[in-house]
C-alpha cells in the first residue's frame, strides 16, 4: 500500500522545507500539503515542486472537522506529519482565542479524522505532531529540558501547543493511536515570516530602520537551522519508537543581544558598511509579558537512539539564510 501522507501547514517557515525533502526524497510517497495560506505561509516557496508527481496542494482550515474527514477518505491518507499551528508569540499575546481555536481545536480534529479513517485502515498509520521547547517554560542560566521535564507554558501560544500536546498522547492512550512527537527549540533559515527575530533584524539592517529587542536582551534561545529540523523529523517519522517524545535542539545558545550584534557583523561587513556601523540602530524596547529568560535542549535522547546531530555551523546558516532575504 502506498504511503499517502499529510503535511500540515507545508506553505509555513518549516513546513515548506519538509515538504521540499519529502517529495524530492520520497517519490513512491503522495505528498499532500494542506493550509489555510494564512498571512504567514508563502505558498511561492513550492512552485518548484507544484508539479511533481507526487506533490498535491488543498488550501483548507484544520479546524473544518468535515472536509479534514473528507480529505483522509478522498486520499486514503495513511500518515500526518501536523505542522499548521498559529506561530508567533507577539500575536497570542493579542489575540489569544485564535491560537487555542487552531493549535487546540486545529489539532483535535485531525486527531479525530484519524482516529476515524484508521479504524478502518489500521496497519501502518502514524500521527506524528511537530511541537515547541516552549511547553516546558523558562530555565535559569543552567540546565535543560529533556523529554521527562515538566510542563510549565507561560504564553498563550505555548500553552496552546501544550494543550495540542495532551490532546495527542490522549488519543495515544484513550484510542490506542499511533503517535510521535517532537518538541524543538527556535529555527532559523529561510522562508520565515519577516515578522520573527532574524528576518525582522536582517531585513531593519539592511534598510537601516530600528533594531527592536525586548528588555535588556540577555534573554537565551537555542537555534537550530531548519534543515537540520527537517532532517531530524524525517529521522523521527522513519525510526522513532511509536508512542515517543523526542526532544530537538541546535545546541547553540545565543542571547538575543550577541545574536543581533553577530548579525550586524556579518551584514555590514557584505554591505560594505564600516566594522560596526549599524550598531547605532540596536533599540531596547519593553519587554514581552511573560517573557521566558532561557529555552535549552538536553538531545541525548535523539542522539543515542536515531543518530540525530545538528549539522549546520551556526555562521553558515546564517550566511544561507541572510542571502535568502537579501535577494528576496
Ligand atoms: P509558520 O507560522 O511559519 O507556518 C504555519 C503554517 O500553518 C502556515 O503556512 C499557515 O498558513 C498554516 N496554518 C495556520 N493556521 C492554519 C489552519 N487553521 N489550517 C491550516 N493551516 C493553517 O510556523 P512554523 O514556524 O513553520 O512552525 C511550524 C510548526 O512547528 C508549528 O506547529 C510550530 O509550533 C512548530 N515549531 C516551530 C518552531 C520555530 O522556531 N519556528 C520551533 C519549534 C516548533
Amino acid at each position: 500500500m502506498k504511503n499517502n501522507i499529510l503535511i500540515t501547514g507545508g506553505a509555513g517557515f518549516i513546513g515548506s522545507h519538509l515538504v521540499q525533502f519529502f517529495v524530492k526524497n520520497y517519490s513512491d510517497y503522495n505528498i499532500i500539503n494542506l493550509d489555510l495560506l494564512t498571512y504567514a505561509s508563502n505558498i511561492d516557496n513550492l512552485n518548484n515542486i507544484s508539479n511533481h508527481e507526487n506533490y498535491t496542494f488543498i488550501k483548507l482550515d484544520i479546524c473544518n472537522y468535515n472536509e479534514i474527514k473528507k480529505i483522509f477518505s478522498d486520499y486514503k491518507i495513511s500518515h500526518v506529519i501536523h505542522l499548521a499551528a498559529e506561530s508567533h508569540v507577539d500575536r497570542s499575546i493579542q489575540d489569544p482565542f485564535s491560537f487555542a481555536k487552531t493549535n487546540v481545536l486545529g489539532t483535535l480534529s485531525l486527531l479525530q479524522a484519524a482516529k476515524e479513517y484508521w479504524h478502518l485502515e489500521k496497519d501502518n498509520n502514524l500521527f506524528y505532531h511537530v511541537s515547541t521547547d516552549e511547553v516546558f517554560g523558562s530555565l535559569g542560566n543552567t540546565g535543560a529540558f529533556s523529554e521527562e521535564s515538566k510542563y510549565d507554558p507561560h504564553s498563550p501560544y505555548s500553552a496552546s501547543k501544550a494543550s495540542s500536546d495532551h490532546f495527542v498522547r490522549s488519543f495515544k492512550d484513550t484510542y490506542n493511536l499511533p503517535i510521535k512527537i517532537s518538541n524543538c527549540s527556535n529555527n532559523y533559515g529561510p522562508n520565515q515570516n519577516t515578522e520573527k527575530l532574524i528576518p525582522t533584524i536582517i531585513k531593519n539592517i539592511c534598510n537601516e530602520k530600528k533594531l527592536p529587542i525586548y528588555g535588556d536582551g540577555t534573554n537565551v534561545r537555542d537555534w537550530l537551522y531548519v534543515e537540520d529540523h527537517v532532517k531530524a523529523i524525517d529521522k523521527i517519522f522513519h525510526h522513532g519508537r511509536l508512542g515517543e517524545t523526542y526532544n530537538i535542539g541546535g545546541n547553540n545558545e545565543w542571547s538575543n543581544i550577541d545574536l543581533v550584534k553577530r548579525l550586524i557583523e556579518i551584514i555590514d561587513l557584505k554591505l560594505n558598511k564600516p566594522k560596526g556601523y549599524s550598531k547605532k540602530l540596536i533599540t531596547f524596547i519593553e519587554d514581552r509579558k511573560g517573557h521566558d529568560f532561557r529555552y535549552a535542549i538536553d538531545g541525548k535522547k535523539i542522539e543515542m537512539e536515531l543518530g540525530w546531530k545538528p549539522e549546520t555551523n551556526f555562521d553558515e546558516g546564517l550566511e544561507r539564510t541572510i542571502n535568502s532575504y537579501i535577494s528576496s
